[in-house]
């Protein structure tokens, strides 16, 4: 009998699928169109891989208690999948939905599929399709018991970090998982952003090419900087376009961005959990302002901008103070998302381990970074850690790059260079230093024109005042 079953042969069921083979497991595969699944078996003839047309004999091939693996459309598909399963399932029964599914209907699965006896993880899963198949970063949230019976697979499929610990842990029950998950792709908006506002400032002011640049990026790689998306993104600075046949292909990408909706919820999460997300939601307000391209050209004939000015700034300096200013914003986009599982934990009841979710990170996902290490040290060090910006390793840190993340902001806006991560990590930065802030300007308007009362800084209590 098979040991467990995915659902779902698209890009990432199949590669979760053909993962678990690899590790020894006998894996029954399904998908809603046939020819898909047959062409998956067909593909992978001599695996230890058993498919099937109909559902009913899907959950007949599995062994008890039957661990299905779900990986369709995240949203209604999910639902009916789940649906369609219930009848040919027993109780005790483990349902495992590893799509990007939002985390509130991983709650909702997760109590109604409880009241029938079955078990449902919420399973974030990070890596894309690389890492779905030789690792991926795993968040599953479900009951510890549960999490104890797919502990083997899930540990045998994650990619493990430099010290050899897998990345997967446990990390609450229900939606949990999807909204470590769901946080996860929030910084990664924001670490996309700000390496693209980097590229364009260096290109745009500073002149430098994408050769020099993916030199750039490619040392940069090698210090704390280190991560999957600076690799990445020296690999794209020097890709050649074949169809052109001169420059690189980026320079014929066109520049709008898409978005499947995690970073979204993201931001109207932090929302309404009264979280500053302002560095992750610059990174979503990229991606959308990128859409209005017919308008930004439009925009663009109407005003003008300053002449490109250095300030004498010497190109090497100028390199630095990128490198200053990528680490700074790096490191407060994290402070946010970690402020936001904070919030999150408190207000789901779901005892979030900070530095057990930096762990998984380390691998595997797409923003593993060699900075999760002493992330995972900050809060394994002090679990109250109030900001991330507090861990002594990080104050020093960001004392050390915050004035490169000053002198590029003030560049870019001096230049017209629309830097909305960095601006955004600079004030948010700003205004968690700042002792008094302006905010008794906002009180008094706010008694002025609705009698909304303020507290006095010399005298409790509160007060209302009869304005002129
Ligand atoms: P897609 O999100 O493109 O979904 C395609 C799969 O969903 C197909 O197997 C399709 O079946 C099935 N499907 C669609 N609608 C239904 C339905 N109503 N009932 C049953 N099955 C349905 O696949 P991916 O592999 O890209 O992603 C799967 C999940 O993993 C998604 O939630 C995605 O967001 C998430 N994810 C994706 C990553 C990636 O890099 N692609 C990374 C991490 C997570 P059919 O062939 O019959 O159309």
């Amino acid at each position: 009998m098979a040991n467990i079953g995915v659902i779902g042969m698209a890009v990432m069921g199949k590669n979760l699928a053909l993962n678990l083979e690899s590790r020894g497991y006998e894996v029954a595969i399904y998908n809603r169109t046939h020819s898909v699944t047959e062409e998956v078996l067909r593909e992978n003839e001599g695996l230890n891989l058993v498919g099937s047309e109909s559902i009913e004999k899907f959950v007949g091939l599995l062994e008890r208690p039957r661990k299905i693996i779900i990986m369709v459309k995240a949203g209604n598909p999910v639902d009916m999948t789940i649906e369609s399963l219930i009848p040919y399932l027993d109780k005790g029964d483990i349902i495992i939905d590893g799509g990007n599914s939002f985390f509130r209907d991983s709650e909702r699965r997760y109590r109604s599929l409880k009241e029938k006896g079955l078990n449902f993880v919420g399973l974030g899963v990070s890596g894309g399709e690389t890492g779905a198949r030789f690792g991926p970063a795993l968040m599953p949230g479900c009951d510890k018991e549960v999490y104890q019976e797919i502990k083997p697979y899930l540990e045998s499929i994650a990619a493990r970090a430099e010290d050899g610990l897998a990345c997967s842990a446990w990390l609450g029950t229900g939606g949990a998982g999807h909204y470590v998950k769901m946080v996860h792709n929030g910084i990664e908006y924001a670490d996309m952003e700000q390496i693209a506002e980097t590229y364009f400032l260096l290109k745009n002011l500073g002149g430098i090419s994408n050769l020099d640049q993916a030199d750039l990026f490619d040392q940069w790689n090698k210090g704390e900087l280190s991560s999957y998306l600076i690799e990445i993104t020296s690999n794209i600075l020097k890709e050649a376009d074949d169809t052109a046949k001169s420059g690189q292909l980026l320079d014929y990408i066109e520049d709008i961005s898409l978005q499947k909706g995690t970073g979204k919820w993201t931001n109207l999460e932090a929302v309404e959990l009264g979280v500053d997300s302002s560095v992750l939601a610059a990174g979503l307000n990229a991606r959308v302002m990128s859409m209005l391209k017919d308008e930004r050209i439009k925009a663009s004939h109407v005003f003008s901008r300053p002449q490109p000015n250095l300030g004498g700034m010497e190109i090497e300096e100028l390199k630095d103070v990128a490198r200053q200013a990528l680490l700074a914003t790096k490191i407060i986009a994290y402070a946010q998302g970690f402020a936001l599982y904070k919030a999150a934990g408190a207000a789901y009841g779901w005892d979030l381990e900070y530095d057990v979710i930096a762990q998984i990170f380390r691998a595997g996902c797409i923003i593993r970074s060699s900075l999760l290490n002493p992330m995972m040290e900050a809060f394994k060090n002090n679990k109250d850690l109030e900001n991330l910006m507090l861990d002594p390793y990080f104050t020093g840190l960001l004392e050390e790059n915050i004035q490169g993340l000053r002198d590029f902001v003030t560049l870019a806006v001096q230049n017209a260079i629309p830097v909305p991560a960095m601006a955004a990590a600079l004030s948010y930065f700003d205004t968690y230093i700042c002792e008094n802030g302006s905010a008794n300007m906002i009180q008094a308007q706010r008694d002025y024109f609705g009698s909304h009362t303020y507290r006095r800084v010399d005298i409790e209590g509160s007060f209302h005042h009869e304005w002129e």
